[in-house]
């Protein structure tokens, strides 16, 4: 009897902590597919933004590196790919699903920003128009400040040399106030991360800088000045696109901020401007979700509101 209840209490005992243990365990992270762009040149997708692998004569260039749990599966890809070990890390801008894996990577590898990127991801914001989980947390204080950015940029940067050179560039404010332009010359690649991410609106992060009013601008300037490139890797899109698709989603950012200052200069309340936007019919395959054109509505108004 005595025996019994004590492996009772002991089997309900390791239930309970099995039960604590299934709770407190991240999701299982999903499986990557990798994608070969180019022969030395691999796109991961899945498990946050996408993620650029450039392979060299010596060490492999990483761009953006997914939520949190992903920096171990995505250098385990890159195993299956090449036995070089991974010297640099590019982060095009600091959203938690383009930076949290760099925590996972060797504390000996060169992380590249822009320098507003450097600044965001020590703050790591909460992303302006997207629901919170709670409290937000920073994975880099999580982690001792582990892989911050080492070294950053303004405008320009040039990484390495010949067939191996990687030009970054910044084009002004967009997505956030930091995004990063790769440009890989020799593979005729550009690696653009959110700042165009999907043919829809795009997130206009205020709280990290982001800005609607001069969106349009910056995708003008990134299309007039990266020459050369006939392929483009997306924040999250999950095939590459072409500069056309560049030029094509520089109109439609500019027709719908134009859209929403029409309806401001209108009286129209960010209510009312965001429950009449309709995507125009010559933007094939775009969508605009309600819960992303109101946020941007509003963030276009207040910039307005602060230029008045
Ligand atoms: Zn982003």
């Amino acid at each position: 009897m005595k025996r019994s209840l004590f492996l009772t209490g002991l089997l309900s005992a390791a239930a309970l902590s099995m039960s604590v243990a299934a709770y407190q365990q991240p999701p299982q992270p999903q499986p990557l597919e990798a994608q070969k762009v180019r022969d030395n040149f691999y796109m991961l997708v899945g498990g946050g933004g996408n993620t650029g692998v450039f392979i060299g004569a010596n060490g492999v260039t990483v761009i953006d590196t997914k939520n949190p749990g992903y920096g171990t599966p995505i250098l385990a890809k890159i195993k299956e790919i090449t036995p070089k070990p991974v010297t640099i890390v590019i982060n095009t801008h600091t959203h938690g699903d383009h930076v949290s894996g760099n925590v996972e990577f060797p504390a000996t590898v060169d992380v590249v920003t822009q320098e507003n990127t450097a600044a965001n991801m020590k703050k790591m914001a909460p992303v302006t128009g997207l629901p919170q989980n709670g409290p937000p947390t920073n994975i880099f204080e999580q982690n001792g400040g582990r892989n911050l950015a080492k070294r950053t940029f303004k405008d320009r940067m040039t990484i390495g040399n010949g067939a191996e050179r990687i030009e970054l560039y910044y084009f002004g404010r967009a997505h956030t106030n930091g995004d990063a332009w790769i440009v890989f010359p020799a593979l005729r690649l550009l690696q653009a991360g959110d700042a165009f991410a999907f043919k829809q609106p795009p997130i206009m992060d205020a709280n990290n800088g982001g800005s609607g009013v001069d969106y349009p601008e910056t995708l003008a300037k990134a299309y007039a000045s990266i020459k050369n490139v006939d392929t483009i890797i997306n924040g999250h899109m999950p095939a590459p696109t072409t500069p056309a698709d560049l030029k094509e989603y520089e109109e439609y950012v500019r027709d719908f901020v134009t859209y929403a200052q029409n309806q401001k200069k209108a009286g129209k309340s960010v209510d009312d401007a965001a429950a009449g936007y309709k995507v125009p019919d010559r933007f094939k395959g775009y969508t605009a979700a309600a819960a992303r054109v109101k946020p941007d509505v509003q963030v276009i108004y207040d910039e307005m509101d602060k230029k008045k």
